[in-house]
């Protein structure tokens, strides 16, 4: 089996590298253009043609695609930008992915809602994006789906990763610094592990390129949920009980409202993962478990 991966040293893309390896030959890509015995190949998606000329060299039986503009509040201003990565490029892989009856594995956000009441969005309840970033995510949704390709799309949220920076990182970093920290505590969600979405992808791809009526839209995040500032505060409690050193005494709690953004933020972020679960027999972890891990690998515990 041929795996076409795009995006592949984002926080997710990064791990999709480890876990995909197991199905068979992965070509994977980022940004750059690079020379290959397909040929010349670019996994840019502002370059439609090119990325487009790359599937078609490449002929992968399944396209992965973990690439997308992720700069929520930038995505308000960079608008063409934004849509071309997130919408247009979705499109093109979509129609390729048609043509060479290729499975697209892709992923979308909770921003496709809007973030009311309190109950975990459900794959059939109503979308309704409150920022440009949400509105370009949905609209790569739609558009493949509208395509007729095979197809898996993972919605997620709160996305971290154990390489590179991320909020419980820059939590650990102020508590060593500051004595009191004001936390968003209004906003309501579960962080999801970038190795917990790659793992799940590839497990559930295997299954959708077997049985391609599982195809479709699913809901994943790990279990249960929690405000940022729970969150930090869970982040803190571990590492002072693993016996780091930290100046923060007290952690505040702030409503979205103190803390203005160029993109509004959805409140409600929860999301509802039984379809994912009982479609593919998986089981979701805790959130703790996943963040757990995280620390105890940063710390070096
Ligand atoms: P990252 O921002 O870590 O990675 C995105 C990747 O896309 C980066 O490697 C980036 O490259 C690349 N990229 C951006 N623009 C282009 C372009 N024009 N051409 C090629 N590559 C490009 O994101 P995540 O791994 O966190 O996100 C993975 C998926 O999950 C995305 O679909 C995202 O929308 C979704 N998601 C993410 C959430 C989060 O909290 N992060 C929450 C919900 C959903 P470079 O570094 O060079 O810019």
């Amino acid at each position: 089996m041929k795996i076409l991966l795009l995006g592949k040293n984002g926080q997710v893309g990064w791990e999709l590298q480890r876990s995909l390896t197991v199905l068979g030959e992965v070509v994977a890509l980022d940004r750059q253009t690079v020379a290959s015995a397909y040929g010349d190949l670019t996994g840019d998606l502002s370059n439609l043609d090119g990325l487009r000329a790359t599937i078609r060299l490449v002929q992968p039986d399944v396209i992965v695609n973990a690439a997308a503009y992720t700069a929520v509040d930038k995505a308000e201003s960079e608008r063409e930008l934004a849509h071309t990565v997130n919408a247009l490029a979705s499109q093109v892989m979509a129609e390729e992915a048609r043509q060479l009856d290729a499975l697209l594995v892709h992923y979308s956000t909770d921003y496709v809602f809007d973030g009311s009441g309190d109950c975990a969005w459900k794959e059939t309840d109503a979308v309704s994006p409150v920022n440009y970033y949400g509105a370009t995510k949905l609209e790569g949704e739609q558009l493949i789906e509208a395509s007729g390709c095979k197809y898996l799309i993972f919605r997620t949220s709160w996305v971290y990763a154990a390489r590179g920076n991320n909020f419980a990182k820059t939590m650990l970093r102020l508590a060593k610094d500051r004595q009191s920290l004001n936390v968003i505590a209004d906003q309501i969600g579960a962080p999801t592990g970038a190795d917990l979405l790659a793992d799940i992808a590839t497990a559930a791809a295997v299954q959708a390129l077997a049985k391609p009526e599982l195809c479709g839209v699913y809901h994943l995040a790990p279990a249960g949920e929690v405000s940022w500032h729970a969150y930090a505060q869970y982040v803190v409690d571990f590492a002072r009980a693993n016996g780091e050193q930290l100046a923060v005494q007290e952690i505040n709690p702030i409503g979205t409202i103190e803390y203005p953004t160029p993109a509004r933020r959805p409140l409600n972020s929860r999301l509802n993962t039984e379809k994912l679960r009982h479609n593919f027999a998986l089981h979701l972890p805790d959130w703790q478990s996943g963040v757990t891990r995280m620390l105890m690998e940063s710390l070096n515990k």
